[in-house]
């Protein structure tokens, strides 16, 4: 599914800062994976780099994850407008404009999106890719030749985005829609069972066990858009995690979730217990859920879900920035320190966790980061990942988002003239 891993020279970085503020060296092997970190490696280990990186006034991370992008959207801003700037207007413009995308064109648009993200810091990324019955696999063969266009500088993983209804005889083309996206290179089942009931006779309980049950066919991992939705009686992902928890064993995530962030501590503690117990990682998402949410409401909500409760239960939780300047947010930079950035301001995090939340925990939900314990943030023996910015710290990092970015992606540097 992903990049092989390619032959490196040995590489020393020298006096980087770390994510927890120490003054270290990183080793970067032949293998290119992340050696060894920590202070004063260049006494020891010194003789045997090939190459030295000064990066001095720079600090060094682990490079961020897009845990969940729509590729296949980005740039519609001007193509496709949104009316009432929220969730169904944006989802009714796409579907009154299907004629003015094709695979070429979207193809195009998304290409330029990875190779912004590639630049700007991500080594991978997993998008979605709308797969309804009147768009059909356009999505989806676009998606795949991007895959294969942006390989050398960026991992791409397509979860294929079913319409709605998927139950019942109304779901059956989508259902067989699904099918032929993951037949066709899709490597996810993804859906929104929060939007079952908008269009069919089912529920968001019967939605989810449909797309779990075609997913258990394929054996492929689950990424499905979860109670995008200010109701705080939406509680799809606590019937997702007790779906999970019934023996469901390929990974599954949770994207959105925002009705968690509604619904009162006791039953936040409750669900975030079971999320964490059932080991389903959850991506928030505040970019979208900011812009579409909670509009024209008095008093306004904040539409994120409800990160502090999932991370005291022990779930891991991600972040990323979802729709590129599209009906769904105008804005967007494909740049992991704006979204670390927007999990300050509307998560209340510290720095740190910001950015652990766009690297690490995206990067864990992708099944990518390894399992032992990171020194100074980073995974030893895992394939350095990297990405250094000039900055004195990581909110430093995050405030400024510096232009001048060093990446490495298995080793492979890119970028810097240090
Ligand atoms: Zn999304």
């Amino acid at each position: 599914m992903f990049g092989t891993l390619l032959i490196v020279q040995t590489q020393l970085l020298t006096s980087a800062t770390a994510i927890d503020g120490t003054l270290v060296d990183v080793l970067i092997g032949a293998a290119g994976t992340v050696d060894a970190v920590g202070p004063e490696l260049a006494a020891d280990n010194g003789r045997s780099a090939v190459e030295r990186v000064d990066l001095s006034g720079r600090i060094v991370l682990p490079a961020a994850t897009e845990p969940h992008a729509h590729l296949d959207k980005a740039f519609l801003a001007e193509v496709v407008a949104n009316p009432t700037g929220d969730l169904i207007g944006a989802i009714e413009a796409m579907r009154a404009n299907r004629h003015l995308l094709n695979t070429p064109n979207t193809v195009e648009r998304a290409e330029r999106a990875a190779r912004l993200m590639a630049g700007n810091g991500y080594t991978a990324v997993r998008t979605h890719a709308d797969v309804t019955v009147d768009h059909g696999l356009t999505s989806i063969e676009a998606l795949v030749e991007v895959r294969e266009r942006v390989a050398d500088v960026i991992d791409i993983e397509i979860v294929a985005l079913c319409g709605w209804p998927i139950t019942g005889d109304r779901g059956a083309d989508q259902r067989a829609l699904l099918r032929a996206a993951l037949d066709g290179g899709a490597d996810l089942v993804g859906g929104c069972p929060h939007l079952e009931t908008v269009a069919g006779d089912g529920t968001i309980a019967s939605a989810t066990e449909i797309l779990l049950a075609i997913a258990d066919d394929y054996r492929r991992p689950v990424d499905l858009h979860t109670d995008e939705t200010l109701d705080p009686a939406a509680d799809g992902l606590a019937r997702l995690a007790a779906h999970v928890a019934a023996g469901f064993d390929l990974p599954v995530t949770a994207s959105h979730c925002v009705s968690l962030g509604q619904q009162s501590e006791r039953d936040q503690q409750r669900t975030a217990e079971a999320v964490a117990a059932a080991g389903i990682s959850v991506v928030a998402l505040p970019h979208t859920n900011l812009f579409l949410q909670g509009r024209g409401r008095s008093p306004m909500p904040r539409a994120l879900t409800a990160v502090e409760a999932l991370r005291t239960a022990g779930a891991n939780v991600a972040a990323g920035a979802d729709n590129l300047q599209d009906p769904f947010n105008p804005l967007g930079r494909a740049c992991p320190f704006e979204t670390a950035g927007l999990m300050i301001l509307a998560a209340h995090l510290r720095p740190a966790d910001a950015w652990t939340m766009v690297s690490t925990n995206s990067s864990r939900a992708l099944g990518r980061a390894g399992a032992a314990t990171p020194v100074h943030g980073l995974h030893l023996g895992a394939p350095a990942d990297l990405l250094s910015v000039p900055a004195a710290n990581v909110r430093e990092a995050i405030a400024g988002g510096p232009p001048d970015r060093i990446v490495w992606r298995n080793g492979v540097r890119r970028g810097g003239e240090t």
